[in-house]
């Protein structure tokens, strides 16, 4: 059944009714989806006024579709704005103007709480390898910082948009804009969002499994390292991957068998590799060159193939 209210829409938006009954109308339209609908319909499409017999000359109402079209352009252009401030949001501590550096940091600070709340299983221990190295900014994504960048730039940017559009709702011009469309803005902010962090989320561990799997491995750096020092040794990449000897390395780390336990391993000594993978993620392993045991971020253990190792020995310049 249509609403009983619906007829009187048009008067309304003219403003033709007693003012008892634009005040009674104003409050049904915030509770009822189908007045809202219509209006929303009356304000966007003037010409169906018209078939309705409304002369389109009224000043009232040609003022009052102006007004929506100018504030819907308005929430538009804040939305922008915000989204432009957030993606700033990330220098918010250079900013040496307090002020300023309060408004950047918001919009940062909400995203990082957010993305905590869903990704903070994922930082590092202090005693993760990774941890020296990789332990910045939100620090949610240790294992692909291009991934990490890229949330710690739009994230806050995406609240920033939304915070501004929010605004823009809310300081409009209220018969224009009744409170059922906020609400269906605060609906599909939270869709963005949720649409967003299951985005991350999926490649993400999409990074964690090939780590796991020593899979799509693009680069790695072998490092040397002693008790109180760590030494530039070789980048095998694309530049020199097709000499044997480093061809060997980086298929023999993809072959590496994963260990359940907890092998006894010299961490202090040894090589450290940065092992590089296909879609940005990264990771840290330390091989002990006595078993050929590589010790990966806080969870994984893997064991190297004697000729895997003897070529790792090899190009490391007979380091034992
Ligand atoms: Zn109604």
């Amino acid at each position: 059944m249509p609403c009983p209210y619906k007829h009187q829409l048009p008067d309304y938006l003219e403003e033709k009714l007693s003012p008892e009954k634009m005040k009674k109308m104003e409050e049904h339209i915030d509770l009822c989806d189908d007045c809202q609908q219509k209006l929303d319909e009356l304000l966007d499409h003037p010409l169906k006024l018209q078939q309705q017999t409304i002369e389109i000359s009224d000043e009232i109402l040609v003022e009052k579709i102006k007004a929506h079209r100018k504030g819907i352009r308005r929430i538009y252009a804040y939305g922008f704005l915000g989204f432009l401030l957030g993606l700033f949001s990330l220098k918010y501590t250079s900013d040496s103007f307090i002020v300023t550096k309060a408004i950047m940091a918001l919009p940062y600070k909400l995203a990082e709480f957010m993305l905590g709340i869903f990704f903070s299983r994922y930082k590092l221990n202090q005693w993760d390898p990774m941890y020296s190295h990789f332990q910045r900014g939100m620090g949610y994504f240790p294992y692909n910082p291009i991934l990490g960048l890229i949330v710690e730039l739009v994230t806050p940017a995406l609240v920033a948009m939304f915070l501004a559009m929010a605004v823009g709702y809310l300081t409009s011009d209220k018969r224009v804009f009744q409170r059922k469309r906020i609400l269906r803005f605060i609906l599909s902010a939270t869709m963005i969002f949720a649409l967003w962090f299951g985005a991350i989320y999926g490649v993400y561990n999409n990074t964690l499994t090939k780590i796991e799997n020593l899979e799509g491995i693009k680069s790695a750096i072998i490092y040397e390292k002693q008790e109180f020092s760590t030494s530039w040794i070789v980048k095998i990449d694309q530049y020199n991957l097709h000499e044997a000897r480093y061809n060997n390395i980086i298929s023999g780390l993809s072959e590496a068998t994963s260990l359940d336990s907890y092998p006894a391993m010299n961490l202090k000594e040894g090589l450290e590799l940065l092992i590089q993978f296909q879609g940005g993620g990264q990771v840290i392993a330390h091989v002990d060159t006595d078993t050929g045991t590589m010790f990966m971020g806080s969870r994984h253990f893997h064991q190297l193939s004697d000729d895997t190792l003897s070529h790792l020995i090899e190009v490391s310049g007979g380091i034992k």
